[in-house]
């Protein structure tokens, strides 16, 4: 009876999983693994909310294994070891997982393959799970470079790639006997969690997915920018975990097809666009990845206007409802990130580190690709083209909240002001008592004075 091993990491899946395939095609058994890398938390990278998540997709892939003939295995520990302690146990010669992109999870690659392969075994990695398109698997025509640092010309090359076809969900998993599995960790375990966060698990992925293809994909390219309507797909902590693969959304919303379909596309080959580029330059994690010699705030002032910016408490509304979103739910839409970010990097002048590991703490699909890039393209040390680019939160507001519903919804000490005015509950203040913003604090700071900090400081650099 031969035995393989298949190491779940993030492609906490059934569907569409090339390496639980290909082990179940070489091997009688076998054990789908997941092991608990307390690395991950020792390099601090284990918030609550994606631990809580985390362990909503494990007991879901134990099931759906279950539903199966099959069960998970959980070990904790180092990666390498455990997997070479499971794979002697059981006599597998053979080890099969998706081929990580971040630069942790190719360096544990190479000490598993090492470790596996000083034991006489063999590890098949399959690539482009993670992505749609692999890292590294399209580079700009005619020159030396490695990844594209601009993203039209990555877009238009990566929509000529083939993406393979999606695999069905295996019907069976024989599991040999007698694996010892650790217990699996529940979301109730987890302190610190948000209280809005969202289901995980392959079977919840799957469920938005189709609730997503039914109503939200076609409105995709009108609504994405209004934030009361909160009319993204949200699945971005799905595809983070990898409970539901980037191939199988590019070829589902291919075949719907429209404006909405495309531009959920060219959203998702952001993605794949942010991965290509971390690979290449692992350091972007934490370096600007284009020299920008900013002399980042860092005066007395600054740690406590951080705060407020944290607690949603800068007097700009529109900031502060997607901050508190943030805290809530572990999630924010991506208008509202946007404007967050460009308000601490440009209107507060503080480095962009600081609000990308505030995003990681709290972050559910917090992942170093789409975070630490997508705050470097707002700091503009990144890929962004206009890297003097400064958002507005007043003008900003009044255009993707009109009304002023989503502020409304965060902002409760601002309910009293009707429709656009929220945005500028300053104007407000001196108007009747019905309509003050009680507790809601001043502006942290005057729209004019950041933009100016900014250009002088720019001018300086
Ligand atoms: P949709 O609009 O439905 O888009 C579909 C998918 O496309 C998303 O799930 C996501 O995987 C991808 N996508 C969309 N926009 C982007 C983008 N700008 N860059 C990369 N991929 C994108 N996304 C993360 O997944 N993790 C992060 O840690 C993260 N941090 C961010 C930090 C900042 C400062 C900014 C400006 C953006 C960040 N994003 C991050 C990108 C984007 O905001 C989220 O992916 C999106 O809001 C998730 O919501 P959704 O699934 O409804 O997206």
């Amino acid at each position: 009876m031969s035995v393989a091993v298949v190491l779940f990491t993030s492609d906490l899946r059934l569907h569409d999983h090339p390496a639980l395939r290909a082990a179940l095609a070489a091997a009688d058994e076998v054990v789908p693994l997941f092991v608990r890398d307390r690395r991950i938390e020792e390099l601090g990278f284990g918030a609550p909310n994606r631990r809580a998540f985390l362990a909503d997709c494990l007991r879901d892939l134990d099931a759906e294994l279950r539903d199966r003939g099959g069960r998970l295995v959980i070990r904790s520990g180092d990666v390498a070891e455990e997997v070479c302690r499971v794979a002697a146990a059981t006599g597998a010669r053979e080890v099969y997982l998706t081929a990580g992109v971040s630069r942790y999870a190719v360096r544990r690659e190479e000490r598993l393959r090492e470790a596996l392969e000083a034991d006489g075994r063999r590890l098949h990695a399959h690539d482009a799970v993670v992505t749609a398109v692999a890292p590294g698997a399209v580079t700009p025509a005619g020159s030396k470079a490695d990844h594209y640092a601009v993203f039209t010309p990555y877009f238009r090359r990566w929509s000529q790639e083939r993406i393979r076809d999606p695999l069905a969900a295996p019907r069976t998993v024989r599991v040999p006997r007698d694996v010892g599995s650790d217990a699996l960790p529940s979301r109730a375990e987890v302190s610190g969690v948000s209280e809005g966060l969202a289901e995980g698990g392959e079977r919840a992925a799957r469920r938005c997915l189709a609730a997503w293809r039914r109503s939200g994909l076609a409105r995709y390219e009108d609504l994405h920018d209004d934030m009361a309507g909160d009319a993204t797909s949200r699945l971005s902590p799905h595809l983070h975990f990898g409970t539901l693969s980037s191939a199988e959304l590019v070829h589902r919303a291919r075949s719907a097809g429209g404006p909405g379909a495309d531009g959920f596309v060219r959203q998702l080959c952001w993605r794949d666009f942010h991965h290509q580029v971390l690979a290449a330059r692992p350091a972007a994690a934490h370096d600007d990845y284009r020299t920008q010699h900013d002399r980042w705030r860092a005066d007395a002032s600054t740690e406590a206007e951080t705060e407020a910016w944290k607690a949603g408490r800068t007097g700009y509304p529109v900031v502060d409802a997607a901050m508190r979103q943030l805290r809530h739910e572990g999630w924010m839409h991506n208008r509202g990130r946007l404007l967050t970010a460009s308000f601490l990097v440009k209107t507060l002048y503080v480095d962009w580190r600081v609000g990308a590991r505030h995003f990681l703490d709290l972050l559910v699909d917090g992942d170093i690709a789409n975070n630490q890039l997508n705050w470097q393209w707002m700091a503009g040390t990144g890929t962004d083209s206009r890297p003097n680019r400064v958002l507005n939160p007043v003008t900003q507001g009044k255009r993707y909240d009109p009304d002023g519903a989503y502020v409304r919804r965060w902002v409760p000490e601002l309910r009293g002001i009707d429709g656009g005015a929220i945005h500028e509950p300053w104007k407000a203040r001196g108007r009747a008592a019905r309509d003050a913003p009680g507790d809601y604090p001043e502006p942290l700071v005057e729209l004019s004075e950041g933009l100016a900090r900014f250009k002088q400081a720019r001018g300086r650099s």
